[in-house]
């Protein structure tokens, strides 16, 4: 059986001419320009590459973006100076903090410090609550994109068993919280699963993700999915970015596993291409606009 390709570009293209409407709209009625300020510190060239597609994409919905660079030598008080800048800054009305940060800055100690209204990643602890409870300000932008490609390819994960592998702050932990909700923000179709969370302690993790209905993996090890870890049937979304001498591929082996699942997201292609395109929608909400899942038609794909 081949499985059904999730297409993320095409949904974050989509999602972004939606996006670009309702930003143009907003501005209409006399609201500000969006405004995202990116922070960059240090010279790793896989956040550069990150920070410079954040900006294009501003760019195409009609958003401004700055970058704000610092120095890798940087220190946590240099760098919680300039948040506290952008923070009072009026034509800002996001910020992103690119991680990871160098190791001499307390990471927590900056996000913490972020304005939760400006707050447009989803990371701090307020916002962290709010989306707990199941009354979210802003989505973080992975598990967000997750959810937009469930909800637009009309896969119901409602009373399914649904397997995250990985628990960090930024994907796992909220990707479990959000499917396992009541109400979902984005569709009805996203919510209600019976999920499980599985992390490096886990034990006979195949024997769970063979459970699953539905599979995300965002653990960060190249192709660790195998098919035998697979229901047969089952969707499989790999959030997953590695680099390696083939190139870039996710957590699952794509090609042995698209011969069991029913659908499956390609790396690169799939998840990746919504995240970006999920902190524009924040950055639109943050000015006072609003983005929300009554923007987008239903459609089978
Ligand atoms: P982290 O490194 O913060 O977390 C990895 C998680 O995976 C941890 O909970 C860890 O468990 C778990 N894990 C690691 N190895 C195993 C294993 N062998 N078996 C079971 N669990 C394991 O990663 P992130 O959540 O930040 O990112 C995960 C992946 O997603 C990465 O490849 C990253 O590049 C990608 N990513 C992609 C995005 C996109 O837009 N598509 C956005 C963000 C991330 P433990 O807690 O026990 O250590």
């Amino acid at each position: 059986m081949a499985a059904r390709i999730l297409d993320g570009k095409i949904i974050a293209q989509e999602i972004q001419a939606e996006i670009s409407t309702a930003v143009a709209a907003h501005i209409a009625a006399g609201g500000p320009m969006p405004g995202l300020a990116a922070v960059l510190v240090g010279e790793d060239p896989a956040s550069d590459i990150y920070v410079r597609n954040k900006q294009r994409s501003c760019k195409r919905v009609g958003i401004a973006s700055s970058l704000h660079r610092l120095p890798g030598s940087a220190s946590s008080e240099e760098l919680l100076e300039l948040v506290g800048r952008l923070n009072s800054d009026s034509s800002i009305h996001g910020i992103l903090v690119q991680l990871p940060l160098p190791q001499q800055i307390a990471a927590e100690r900056i996000l913490d410090a972020i304005d939760p209204a400006k707050d447009v990643d989803g990371f701090h602890p307020y916002n962290v609550g709010l989306l707990v409870q199941g009354r979210p300000r802003f989505l973080p932008c992975t598990p967000h994109g997750v959810l937009q490609i469930l909800a637009r390819c009309q896969i119901d994960i409602s009373g399914k068993h649904a397997v995250v592998l990985g628990r960090s702050d930024i994907v796992g932990k909220p990707m479990a919280s959000l499917l396992a909700q009541k109400v979902s923000p984005v569709s009805p179709q996203c919510c209600n699963a019976t999920v499980t969370l599985c992390h490096s302690r886990t034990v006979d993790l195949p024997s769970i993700t063979r459970q699953a209905d539905l599979l995300i993996a965002a653990i960060g090890q190249a192709k660790f999915v195998t098919a035998d870890m697979v229901r047969p049937g089952a969707v499989v979304i790999d959030v997953g970015i590695n680099r390696t001498d083939g190139g870039i591929v996710g957590d699952v082996d794509f090609s042995a596993v698209s011969e069991v699942a029913s659908a499956i997201t390609p790396v690169p292609g799939g998840v990746g291409q919504l995240t970006v395109t999920m902190l524009l929608a924040n950055t639109l909400v943050a000015a006072g606009g609003s983005y929300t899942s009554s923007n987008h038609r239903d459609g089978s794909r």
